[in-house]
């Protein structure tokens, strides 16, 4: 059984990240699984270079350690996105083969203007399906203008969250089709998380609960893959006190910023676990192997998690 490990360098990893990677670690370790680390720096614009060595550093500071990673190797690799182009481009190729996905010219305008909303919180518009009549018999519009966009199911797809319990959706009325592709050929999020945790062997996803509508697009992906998903655990995230999602407004919550200021990491791991209902209010922890042993999902607050960033200083 495998975990992971997924930051996005699009800048510093904060509390909320610190919290959903200790949860993850102590599910996977706790039956004694191996761990990969994997930087997922495609389909975001916002991604800086200098975020990829600290989000290792940051992870490391915490405590936790993993037997895959772009810093070691593995048979698995490479472990950064980028790095992985043609493993998606091949998926890509047979999904054109298969029509499973069409080219989409629509601009995020004509979407939001045609389209329905989505079944799901934080979830753009339905897409209202003018290009799905391509087939891969026709031609392509000139390159650039297009992204390649995924057929989605009139299936009823469901998982059982380690966290949440069972969860279900129809892809085509609840999300809609979405891209594989941006308009210059790169893969989506969607596609690449989807294509790495199959070729990792990833057996337990452990993220926000941001991505529950997610999930549902990656299964399709799993399906088409004609792969085993991966068991699902979606952990709230953390808010600020005025119950929005924490944030460079609520203060710096950076990790990086923390470790400079000699801030004990195990300050982090006692709050990540009683937060989590894994530790009495009267324990504490300084080290996240301490609480290896007493994880368990069933443990776990489902509950809205809030941290007033001041309180590690
Ligand atoms: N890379 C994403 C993030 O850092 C996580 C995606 C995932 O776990 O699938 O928010």
């Amino acid at each position: 059984m495998v975990g992971r490990f997924a930051p996005s360098p699009t800048g510093a990893q904060h509390l909320g990240n610190a919290r959903t990677y200790l949860l993850a670690y102590w599910a996977a370790r706790s039956r004694g699984d191996r761990l990969v680390f994997r930087i997922e720096d495609v389909d975001s614009p916002r991604v800086k270079t200098w975020a990829v060595q600290q989000a290792m550093d940051d992870l490391r500071w915490l405590g936790l350690d993993w037997e895959e990673g772009p810093d070691m190797g593995g048979p698995n690799g490479p472990y950064q996105q980028t790095l992985r182009m043609q493993s998606y481009r091949d998926v890509i190729d047979r999904l054109i083969q298969a029509n499973r996905i069409y080219p989409c010219t629509c601009t995020r305008k004509d979407i939001a203007s045609a389209g329905s909303a989505p079944h799901f919180d934080h979830e753009p518009a339905v897409y209202p399906g003018t290009c799905s009549r391509w087939s891969n018999q026709d031609p392509l519009p000139s390159s650039g203008t297009f992204c390649w966009r995924f057929r989605s199911s009139k299936r009823v797809f469901s998982f059982v969250d380690a966290l949440l319990g069972y969860q279900e959706a129809r892809p085509c009325e609840a999300l809609g089709d979405f891209p594989v592709t941006q308009k210059n050929g790169e893969p989506s999020y969607q596609l690449a998380v989807a294509i790495d945790d199959s070729m990792m062997g990833v057996t337990e996803v452990v993220r926000g609960n941001d991505l529950i509508a997610s999930t549902f697009r990656q299964l399709q992906i799993f399906e088409f893959l004609n792969v085993t998903p991966p068991t699902y655990a979606h952990v709230p995230l953390v808010l600020g006190s005025d119950g929005r999602r924490l944030a460079k407004r609520h203060g710096d919550t950076r990790l990086s910023m923390m470790r400079e200021k000699g801030v004990p990491a195990g300050k982090i791991v006692d709050w990540a676990a009683k937060s989590a209902g894994l530790i009495g209010e009267n324990e504490v922890v300084d080290h996240p192997s301490e609480v290896v042993s007493r994880f368990h999902w069933s443990k776990v607050t489902h509950d809205d998690v809030v941290a007033d960033p001041h309180w590690a200083f």
